[in-house]
């Protein structure tokens, strides 16, 4: 420490001028932090000196920016150490008795300016770590955007939030350079990885300048979870674990662990012998929690960002699928979300009964589906419709049967998902892909998730479609009601007046049907009524429209039929029902039918005339002894047929 000037000054001048440069050679050439408080004081016993022995007092108000400046780039317990020689300066006036009130003054303002330096620079200090504008976690290390429960549906809020935690590299740089200050490292780096395989993530330093080797001592601070400080290298000739352009002597080296699962290494390194001690490790300690969080956030991101895209996918197509009641759209609208969810050629195949029909299919995968009833027999879809359990064949190499009812040649997995609801399939869904283990398990849960959805939105088409058949449908004998048989008439009325096409009715009434019900019963009445029905059925063309018009009475609208062909199509269903043998436990037994027929003229104004002129020929046909077929025309109706 250098000699307090006296009235030596020139002795004293030599000695304080020799003092700072020693100092300043140890302190800021060789970047050793324990000469920093020698280096300081000599600096304020030279200024102190010169204001002495030149009789410049005013000097001293060099003292202000000098103990301002301190905390910038010392640590605290040394700015402290300084700010103690300030008094001592006084102790020559203090000995002699009292000191003078300036003096104290002066030293009160002095520790006052430290004291407010200090304050300043340790919120600066706060703000370099955890700074708003930096990105980097704050000190409970969950830097959560500002998105509530509500704002989750908010795309902006999520892709904002997103985006924010997708700079990782960005907020780890900024944390190693303010580490790298704070403990006066020549680098800072994080190395991250396993075992002896640690790779450079970050450095504060320029790209090249540190290479990882393998092993050393950060694999081993990795391996046994435990942080070292090691202050003289290069005489013990250590292996470090990486090199660096600059010689390093010493060394703190923190595992950052996620609780007990270790994610990397955070090294400082400097050029100084015992440039770190306990302390530094402390706050390196502090600043790989930091970097934990982050690495956290980095390995949750991709989690969050597919559960949150899963679930937009999901909620879209599940909208789309519950938006409609019918089927065939259901099932473009599961077979195009599905495709969002995997790129997969894909077919859908309806269940009837045991028969599975191809109802959707894309692809270039697959050979036309000419025949679109399936045969399942020996195939993977026979063992899905037994077994009711979705199949995902990773690599269909290794599947020695039959997969599907057409050549899958080119697939290299395979996944297979039957539609189920209460136990029942409804449709069989099956994604081919060209690629082998295709799927991964995540994407087999959402398909199933959708195909669920998907499940109950047919099942509700379905039930809809038959609500809709019954409420159309004649419960007996399956033939359109009544009610029906009105809605279709007035329709095809309308076309005909429009369009002039010929169209023929017919009511058909069983003959003595009171005495078929008397004589075998009413159940073998129910029998006659389907059988006729079931003959009706057979005999007119799909394009027709066959009802139960009332107890056992038919009707028929015989659509683009003239008077001629409904004749022809009368006495065909006459003589075909007349053929028929019925059977009861008495005896067997023969039913006839009379039919009335009217064919649509231009005179005729409205339906019901139509259905009028069909009712009194098939009652001229009852008077003319039944048995047969009687076409209106005028007054003076013409029968066929035989009684
Ligand atoms: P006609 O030759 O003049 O037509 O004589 P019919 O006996 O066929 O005519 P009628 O109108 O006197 O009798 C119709 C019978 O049909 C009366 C009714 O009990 C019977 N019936 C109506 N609906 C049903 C049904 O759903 N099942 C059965 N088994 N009988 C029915
Ligand atoms: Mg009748
Ligand atoms: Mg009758």
């Amino acid at each position: 420490m250098v000699e307090f000037p006296l009235k030596q000054n020139l002795l004293w001048f030599a000695l304080s001028i020799s003092s700072v440069s020693v100092y300043s050679f140890l302190h800021i050439l060789k970047k050793e932090k324990k000469y920093s408080a020698g280096f300081l004081c000599s600096v304020v016993l030279l200024i102190a000196g010169a204001a002495q022995a030149f009789q410049m007092p005013w000097l001293r108000f060099s003292y202000f920016p000098f103990v301002a400046a301190l905390p910038a780039f010392y640590e605290v317990k040394t700015v402290l150490f300084v700010l103690l020689v300030f008094p001592l300066l006084s102790l020559d006036a203090f000995l002699k008795g009292g000191m003078p009130v300036e003096e104290i003054a002066l030293i009160s303002a002095l520790a006052a300016a430290t004291g407010i330096s200090l304050f300043i620079m340790k919120r600066i200090k706060r703000k370099v770590v955890a700074g708003p504008g930096s990105g980097i976690p704050e000190a409970d290390g969950n830097r959560q955007p500002n998105i509530g429960a509500e704002s989750f549906s908010d795309e902006q809020g999520i892709s904002y939030y997103l985006e924010s935690m997708f700079k990782p590299d960005e907020e780890i740089k900024e944390i190693l350079a303010a580490a790298k200050n704070i403990v006066f490292a020549y680098s800072v780096n994080l190395f991250t990885g396993t075992g002896d395989s640690l790779k450079l993530r970050c450095s504060t330093e320029e790209t090249g300048t540190i290479v990882p080797l393998n092993g050393g001592i950060i694999s081993r601070c990795l391996k046994e979870r435990e942080s070292v400080v090691l202050s003289d290298l290069d005489e013990k000739k250590i292996e470090i674990g990486y090199l660096s352009k600059d010689k390093i002597a010493s060394l703190v080296c923190v595992p950052v662990m996620d609780d007990a699962f270790p994610l990397g290494v955070l090294t400082a390194d400097s050029g100084r012998f015992h440039a770190f001690s306990s302390a530094d490790r402390d706050i390196l300690q502090m600043f790989a929690k930091q970097v934990m969080r982050i690495l956290q956030r980095e390995r949750v991101y991709p989690r969050i960002y597919r559960s949150y895209a899963s679930l937009r996918i999901l909620n879209e197509e599940s909208s789309k699928l519950l938006s409609t009641l019918n089927a065939e759209v259901i099932v473009k609208n599961l077979v195009d979300g599905s495709k969002r969810i995997v790129p997969a050629e894909v077919v859908f195949f309806m269940t009837h009964g045991n028969e599975l029909e191809a109802v959707y299919h894309t692809g270039c995968l697959l050979q036309p589906l000419d025949n679109k009833r399936a045969v399942v027999k020996g195939t993977l879809l026979e063992m899905i419709l037994n077994n009711k359990e979705p199949v995902y064949i990773s690599d269909v190499r290794d599947y020695r049967s039959p997969l599907m009812p057409f050549k899958t040649e080119k697939a290299g997995s395979l996944f297979v998902l039957p539609m189920l609801f209460e136990k029942e399939i409804l449709g069989i869904l099956v994604f081919i892909f060209e690629k082998t283990n295709a799927l991964t398990t995540h994407q087999t849960e959402l398909l199933k998730v959708l195909g669920n959805q998907a499940s109950m939105s047919i099942a509700n088409a379905k039930f809809y479609e038959e609500i809709e058949r019954l409420a159309v449908t004649d419960g007996l004998t399956g033939l359109y009601n009544h009610r029906h048989f009105q809605e279709k008439l007035s329709q095809e009325f309308n076309r005909v007046e429009r369009f002039s096409d010929p169209l023929s009715v017919l009511i058909i009434d069983i003959d003595h049907f009171k005495k078929i019900n008397d004589t075998y019963g009413h159940p073998v009445g129910d029998v006659v009524l389907r059988r006729v029905a079931e003959i009706i059925r057979k005999t007119i063309r799909n394009i027709d429209i066959a009802a139960r018009y009332g107890g056992e009475e038919f009707a028929a609208i015989l659509i683009g039929t003239d008077s001629k062909g409904a004749l022809k199509m009368a006495e065909r269903l006459r003589s075909t029902v007349a053929d028929e043998k019925f059977y009861s436990e008495k005896n067997d037994f023969r039913v006839t039918i009379s039919i009335g027929i009217s064919t649509y003229l231009r005179d005729i104004r409205k339906k019901e005339e139509i259905i009028e002129r069909a009712d009194k020929a098939l009652y001229a046909a009852k008077r003319n002894g039944r048995n047969q077929c009687v076409l209106w025309s005028g007054e003076d109706a013409q029968v066929f047929g035989s009684s």
